[in-house]
């Protein structure tokens, strides 16, 4: 390899491996880390109380409201931050066009996977349709499964398809996302048949659009299904419009 190749390659390999500013307040930094100590602690880490189904916070133990209403068709959902502060603006800035920051967040969420899902056979990303990757550029639970992938040895499977765009979700009810979502995920078939499989995305809202994936996986005669999420809503009161 040329001389210029291999001194490129190695910036490029310590700029992955390290921040020279924490990604959240700025402050320079000197450990190998991408997020300041202060930062760390201060974020709103989701190591409470949960609900063992859908994985939000809880102010007491037991099963929440929504899963009570509506089981999240996955066994087990967990993720690493309460959506809210600092963790909310770091989700934020990375669907906003913050790349770079994939490999901050996975920094977080390596602990939790190794925690709760090493079992796992494979890793899914909830996909978007190619119209709405093109124009963000990326899709970021893609970006987010990948690297965990390669981060944990465990293959990430590139086998869902988001076949049509779904309107706004933000004023709707869960079951109501669920309606507007049903049908438009299609998974295939070969490579996830009876596969314990994890299924890895942003934010859990309502778990709309992780039933809905779950249900393409499902179709396609997968075995038990994951999710591990960024952030989760804390479940507080009922989400959206009320259900009747
Ligand atoms: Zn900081
Ligand atoms: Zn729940």
């Amino acid at each position: 390899m040329e001389l210029i190749t291999r001194l490129k390659n190695a910036v490029k390999a310590y700029d992955d491996a390290h921040n020279f500013t924490c990604d959240l307040c700025g402050r320079e930094l000197f450990a190998n880390e991408r997020i300041c100590a202060p930062c760390r602690k201060a974020l709103p880490w989701n190591d409470g109380c949960v609900c063992p189904f859908c994985g939000r916070k809880i102010k007491e133990e037991g099963v929440c409201v929504e899963c009570k209403a509506h089981p999240i068709g996955v066994k087990k959902a967990r993720s690493v931050f309460v959506h809210e502060g600092d963790a909310a603006r770091l989700v934020v800035r990375f669907k906003r066009g913050e790349k770079y920051l994939y490999r901050t967040i996975i920094d977080t969420m390596v602990p939790l996977f190794a925690a709760e899902f090493s079992f796992v056979e494979g890793i899914v990303a909830v996909p978007m349709t190619e119209k709405a990757q093109k124009r963000r550029g990326y899709n970021q639970a893609q970006l987010l499964a990948e690297e965990l992938a390669a981060r944990t040895g465990v293959p990430f499977l590139d086998v869902l398809r988001k076949e049509k765009e779904t309107p706004s979700q933000k004023f709707l009810s869960r079951r109501d996302r669920e309606k507007n979502l049903s049908g438009c995920f299609r998974a295939e078939r070969a490579p996830v048949k009876g596969k314990k499989l994890l299924i890895v995305d942003d934010t859990l809202t309502t778990g709309a659009t992780i039933s809905a994936v779950a249900a393409a996986l499902q179709r396609a005669k997968a075995g038990e299904l994951y999710a591990l999420t960024v952030t989760s809503v804390e479940n507080k009161t009922p989400f959206g419009a009320p259900e009747e």
